[in-house]
């Protein structure tokens, strides 16, 4: 049988840590961006197995990590249950806590 405790905590700790590499990356001088001018990070659900990327420009991420309680997912993704969803542009989705 499958404990949801834990499975929800292994959601958060990859939640955290893909955070993590992704203000990482928009802290860098010079991310990679596609020819749009987009930055590719990683979506930040909390689901264990979610490879998804979304791109979004560099200023739309850092301006939503200087929000602070702010995700970056992609769309049909959720970063918390309790999370509202504030901004969806095509596959992007922006959720913040409600
Ligand atoms: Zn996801």
């Amino acid at each position: 049988m499958v404990n949801d405790t834990v499975l929800a905590e292994d959601g958060i700790v990859h939640q955290t840590s893909r955070r993590k590499a992704n203000e990482k990356k928009a802290s860098g001088s010079s991310p990679a961006t596609d020819p749009q001018g987009l930055v590719e990070f990683a979506c930040e659900c909390n689901k264990v197995d979610c490879e998804k990327s979304v791109r979004v420009p560099l200023y739309v991420y850092r301006r939503m990590v200087e929000a602070g309680d702010q995700y970056l997912l992609q769309a049909g993704h959720h970063a918390f249950a309790t999370y509202r969803t504030i901004v969806t542009i095509g596959l992007m989705r922006i959720e913040e806590r409600a």
